[in-house]
């Protein structure tokens, strides 16, 4: 990850405590079962998964066996797995890169979108595993395909877990978001980006200091009902309405036309944003990531994937 494109200063992340593990983790207490349950202690342990596999850059063995792991968990959840494999231009020269698309057939052949990425940027000088960056996303994806299939849904649902978000050497536009970038390519010259309706991307969603700004790149109806979403499940404090603008996988998707926003935790770590002092560095491990980050960002995609059943931007 990824550029930040105007500097600014975010402010002091809050801490996730206890109160908010409650808060996200036990909303449906003493009452019906909570319509947007979501396991993040669950989602935590594939993130330890994940990180087992070691250092998982595009192009590595690791990740090869990484994604060898998460087909199979996609497959025992229900999903038909696709996967787009494609060969990327890199400083380094041609990489084997693979997206993955898992599907679920709804009552309509529309699609709504959630995606992550699951490589993790390369390091020569120390050794990164990337709980939060590249771990946070798949391991997200992964709980949320044990849920979907047990819902009601009036859309297709497609988990893309994208290859080669990270920059192989230094983030340019030609030097970072290669699996997007070919998604987005390769679904337009078959004529199926119209399909998708709308894309919900997260990025570093674990970190123990939650915060997501409003994305300024990302679609304003989208911004406006996850937002909207967040306050009404009680989350004002981690969903901020303070603008930032990332370069991430959903850019390629919104200049294509696509509506779609960007759920990303840049305040990781006890500095100053941008990006926390863990983003990037050997820090980036599972003593730095929380179940109830997971849990929260799980119940508002849980919530903003029933509004959109109703919502008037998607007409049937
Ligand atoms: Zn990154």
């Amino acid at each position: 990850m990824r550029k930040f494109k105007p500097r600014r200063h975010l402010g002091q992340a809050m801490r996730v405590g206890l109160a908010a593990w409650m808060l996200g983790g036990f909303a449906g207490w003493g009452r019906a079962a909570d319509p947007y349950a979501f396991n993040g202690s669950r989602a935590f342990s594939f993130i330890e998964r994940l990180v087992d596999f070691g250092p998982r850059p595009a192009g590595s063995k690791a990740l090869a066996e990484t994604r060898q792991w998460i087909v199979g968990q996609l497959q025992q959840s229900g999903w038909t797995v696709e996967r787009d494999a494609f060969t990327a231009d890199t400083p380094i020269g041609p990489l084997p890169m693979v997206n993955l698309i898992a599907k679920l057939p709804g009552v309509s052949r529309k699609v709504i979108m959630v995606a992550g990425h699951y490589d993790t940027k390369r390091f020569t000088k120390f050794r990164f595993v990337g709980a939060n960056d590249g771990g946070s996303s798949a391991a997200f994806l992964l709980e949320l395909a044990r849920i979907l299939p047990r819902q009601k849904h009036r859309f297709t649902y497609w988990l893309v877990f994208f290859d080669g978000e990270e920059a192989i050497l230094h983030w340019t536009a030609t030097d970072s978001l290669y699996g997007s970038r070919h998604l987005v390519a390769r679904l337009t010259s078959d004529g199926k980006l119209g399909r998708i309706q709308a894309m919900i991307l997260v990025d570093m969603v674990a970190g123990n200091h939650l915060v997501i700004h409003r994305d300024a790149d990302s679609t304003a109806w989208l911004n406006k009902l996850v937002f909207h979403v967040a306050d009404r499940l009680g989350y004002q404090r981690y969903f901020r309405n303070t603008p930032t603008a990332v370069d991430d996988d959903h850019v390629p998707f919104v200049d294509a036309g696509v509506s779609a926003i960007d759920l990303i935790g840049l305040d990781y770590g006890p500095d100053s944003p941008p990006f926390g002092s863990y983003w990037h560095t050997a820090q980036d491990t599972v003593q730095h990531c929380s179940p109830a980050s997971l849990t929260i960002v799980g119940r508002v995609v849980l919530a903003t994937l029933e509004d959109l059943n109703h919502s008037p931007h998607l007409p049937p």
